[in-house]
């Protein structure tokens, strides 16, 4: 028969650390520390195949589970010398859940089962203390009532409210036996009112309706909602662990703690937590009774607090990672009740990590493997005020676009937001969507906020660009433009009005929230050092100024893999010969607009080089379609036609001829440079000068053009022609050379299934995994944000494919085109441009495709970098794990 119960304490344990899948992590701890001879009240654990079972079973125990939880209960009274329903030796139980990973609270508990109204006498003989006992019943009803047969807590809330009030009594603790008496008598009333049965007096129906209601908390609201936050997948359920009683409010001489082994908010090496004498472990959650600092207890019991930390240390020591206890003095005796791995801020773990490679208790690879790479996030950007965050006033969510926080005023349109920015007053942008005409207004702003759009839309790719916090697609918020408002269900903030935004977590609060600036602690160089022994892959930026090229190379970006060109185009100073260029009537028209653009690009381009130094700078030609560059209102066309000097209807024409139904499937891309090769010859002439410039400066420069959009050989033969004959004429003329590549992005699906094709002509690969996404699901990578969140939360799509890279679809595509790809060109160096190239799992992915480098924002460089060591490590692992079978 198949076992599902496993005995903890006594003679002999049955359970261990590394069974958590089967005994969840709360029974696998518990059972080590009976293993390592400590102090634990001896229990059993059912496990979570039972749970599996009980689910897929209609409800039903599998067969056996009864007999094995009567034949472990019976070892359990014998180990204690107690029976459960027995007055003279009572036995009182635990009731826990506990899943393979932590759900802190988000699942049931029973204590001090057992009592009925003669064992809560045989009690009150046992300890001498009536008040305890009955106090101990009351409990019991409440939690069994409210936690097994959903009757509402307030229910017994009020009854209790009412009996201090009518005793004048100020805490629960000034409750008499008499009055605990009456309590229990009320809540049995209550109990029968709402379930319509009696309260049961038999321990083993207790018992059994206790194990099923842990069960079937697996599936509450709560758990659900919790697993899909904290991305907890593949369980099969809760172990459920039944465990003797140990109290701690049985007078001064007990009492009940949290402890930790370091510091779970600065990583530092000191023991630290609170207890409170006289109570139970819920009595410290609820905040009623302000606890004691653990230091304290040295003082008031200088032996029992020599055991504890001489505990504390031969788990942390045996773990090999910072702790999280519970403990129980019940009349002067030290329990162990949990202990578990403790969560910790991003700063603490990497300071524990790094200081527990230096204590020889971990490896430096280990180290590595304990940092989350998304929590580095919080460590790179300012963040709020933990507290300030806790009390603010949430009035949306939206996508957690570009992580920080950011607090400032409202400000409707970029040019708001420079003007006050020139003022000095801290602006969040907030618009409906941004477009790169709103380039410096973004750039002024601390904050961006969107109601339209996704993770990859406008405002997402250059708020992450540029490191500022973004909300974006906050579907709730409504934005007049022309009243200078928004709208958030009742209420109306204007132009001016204090609104603050996590753009790690998306939520948007009302008013100033107070923020704490991000710092770069040695710890964290030290653990960047040791992950950058480790990977396989290099790490590149996407960056189009010289600002954040400098920004990624502090962060240890080891090349530029993405410059967006068209970037550049908008800023003040050559908008207005973007513009000519577009309003060109022919061949001659456009060339002398992209003259006066020829001398600001190079410019760029140096600035750009210079920032990089040695490391490989690719540079994309231009990419949007050319409505992108002029105005779509009227108003702003009539002021375009002023600068230029042609007639307002002019503009208008030229607009109505560039509008395109599907401009993401129009004229962009590599076509632009088909239909007008001047614009490419420009941009390479730009480049190759830029590069024999800074060459001269002694800098080794490597610029590698890159043809973006390219789904058919041609296109990339044709623009390779244009751009090569540009810059021989470029050396010939200057009488100089650099070193160059040409390549192309891989966007368009079809480029991948011919990639063995397009490698004759391409010298390099950059999967543009944003198009490649948005063409291969067919999501709008503009649009599909609004439905996306849905796809999610009903479980059709496990992520957001434009954060996660959907690996089983869209990375058949990568690996196919690598493979085909090198075919072709053996040593073909193969990158990833798209925003995938930061987020971690997507990193893991490209490690284990083969590619050379992941390029994303600066701010992701150090995530990637970790991310990039991990899956180097657990490749190494996993290498390691078959060779020890294979023997
Ligand atoms: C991409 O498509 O993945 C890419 C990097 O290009 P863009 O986002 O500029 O279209
Ligand atoms: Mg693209």
């Amino acid at each position: 028969m198949a076992k599902f119960v496993y005995f903890f304490g006594g003679e002999k344990t049955e359970g261990k650390a590394d069974m958590k899948e089967l005994l969840g992590g709360k029974g696998a701890n518990l059972a080590e520390m009976c293993n390592l001879g400590m102090p634990v009240p001896a229990g059993f654990t059912i496990s979570t195949t039972a749970c599996d079972h009980f689910y897929k079973n209609k409800r039903k125990w599998p067969k056996g589970l009864k007999e094995q939880v009567q034949k472990n209960l019976k070892k359990l009274e014998g180990v204690m010398k107690t029976q459960l329903g027995d007055p003279d030796r009572p036995l009182l139980v635990s009731v826990r859940s506990g899943a393979a990973a932590s759900m802190p609270g988000m699942m049931d508990t029973v204590l001090n089962l057992g009592l009925n109204e003669k064992v809560v006498e045989g009690l009150v003989k046992k300890t001498g203390n009536d008040r305890f006992a009955w106090d101990a019943y009351r409990r019991f009803i409440q939690m069994f009532g409210d936690v097994v047969m959903k009757v509402p807590h307030h229910d017994f809330e009020v009854i209790l409210e009412k009996k201090k009030k009518a005793v004048n009594a100020k805490s629960d603790t000034d409750l008499t036996t008499a009055d605990l008496k009456a309590v229990v008598k009320q809540y049995k009333a209550a109990y029968k009112k709402a379930t319509k049965e009696t309260f049961p007096t038999d321990p083993w129906v207790q018992l059994e309706k206790s194990i099923n209601a842990v069960f079937t908390s697996w599936n509450n609201d709560r758990a659900i909602t919790y697993r899909r936050l904290n991305d907890i997948k593949g369980l099969i359920g809760t172990a459920v662990n039944i465990q003797s009683m140990v109290f701690g409010n049985m007078g001064k001489t007990s009492g009940t703690g949290v402890c930790f082994s370091r510091d779970p908010s600065t990583g530092e090496n000191r023991f630290y937590g609170e207890y409170l004498m006289n109570a139970q472990g819920e009595d410290v959650v609820a905040g009623i009774r302000t606890p004691l600092p653990i230091s304290t207890l040295s003082r008031q019991n200088r032996k029992l607090y020599r055991e504890l930390v001489g505990l504390k240390n031969k788990l942390e020591k045996h773990y090999k990672d910072m702790q999280d206890m519970e403990f129980t003095i019940q009349e002067g005796k030290l329990y162990m009740l949990q202990t578990r791995n403790g969560k910790r801020t991003a700063a603490a773990a990497v300071k524990i990590a790094v200081d527990m490679v230096r204590e020889k208790l971990i490896s430096k690879e280990e180290a590595v493997m304990r940092i989350d790479p998304d929590q580095l996030d919080r460590l790179l950007h300012p963040m709020f005020d933990v507290k300030a965050e806790k009390s603010a006033d949430t009035i949306a969510k939206g996508l957690p676009a570009s992580p920080g926080a950011a607090t400032g005023r409202i400000v409707f349109n970029a040019q708001d937001a420079e003007a006050w920015a020139g003022r000095d007053e801290k602006v969040i942008l907030t618009r409906i969507e941004t477009s790169p005409e709103d380039i410096s207004g973004m750039d002024a702003a601390v904050g961006i906020l969107t109601s339209r759009g996704g993770m990859t839309s406008h405002a997402a790719v250059v708020a992450r660009g540029m490191g500022t916090c973004c909300v974006a697609g906050v579907d709730a918020i409504k934005i007049d433009y022309k009243a200078q408002r928004l709208k958030v269900g009742n209420l109306t903030l204007k132009q001016g009005d204090y609104i603050s935004l996590n753009g790690s977590t998306g939520a948007v609060y009302k008013g100033h929230v107070k923020t704490v600036e991000a710092r770069l602690s040695g710890n964290f160089q030290t653990l960047m050092k040791w992950a950058d022994e480790t990977r396989r892959l290099n790490v590149r930026t996407n960056a189009d100024t010289p600002s954040d090229a400098a920004t990624a190379v502090r962060f240890g970006a080891e090349g530029i893999g993405l410059c967006r060109t068209e970037h550049m185009f908008f800023e003040e100073d050559r908008i207005t010969s973007v513009r000519k260029m577009i309003l060109a009537d022919d061949t001659e028209g456009r060339v002398r607009a992209l003259n006066e653009l020829l001398p600001l690009q190079r410019k760029d381009f140096e600035g750009i080089f210079k920032a990089m130094g040695n490391r490989p700078v690719t540079i994309r030609l231009i990419d949007p379609p050319l409505h992108e560059f002029v105005p779509q209102d009227a108003a702003a066309q009539k002021k375009m036609a002023g600068v230029l000097k042609v007639s307002p209807a002019k503009v208008k024409a030229k607009v109505a001829e560039l509008h395109e139904f599907n401009p993401m499937l129009g004229h962009r891309g590599c076509r632009l440079g088909i239909t007008y090769p001047e614009i490419i010859r420009m941009q390479a002439r730009a480049i190759i000068e830029a590069a024999i410039n800074v060459k001269k400066k002694r800098v080794q420069v490597h610029p590698e053009i890159m043809i973006p959009l390219v789904g058919e050989m041609g296109e990339l033969a044709f623009c390779k022609q244009v751009i090569e004959e540009t810059i021989q004429e470029v050396f010939a003329r200057k009488k100089s050379s650099v070193n160059y590549m040409i390549g192309t992005m891989i966007e368009v699906p079809r480029a991948a299934l011919i990639a063995d094709k397009i490698a004759e002509e391409a010298e390099f690969f950059s999967f543009g995994t944003n198009d490649l996404t948005q063409m291969t699901c067919g999501f709008s990578r503009d649009d599909a944000g609004k439905f996306l969140k849905e796809y999610v939360d009903k479980g059709i799509f496990e992520k957001d494919p434009f954060q996660v890279l959907d690996q089983e679809g869209v990375g058949q595509l990568v690996e196919m085109g690598i493979q085909k790809g090198r075919s072709t060109r053996k040593t073909l160096k193969v990158g990833i441009c798209g925003e995938h190239g930061g987020e971690p799992a997507s990193v893991g992915f490209c490690h284990r495709a083969g590619m050379s480098y992941v390029s994303c924002s600066p701010f992701r460089v150090p995530i990637a970098r970790l991310a990039a060591a991990q899956a180097a490590i657990a490749e190494k692992r996993a290498k390691r794990g078959a060779g020890k079978k294979h023997k």
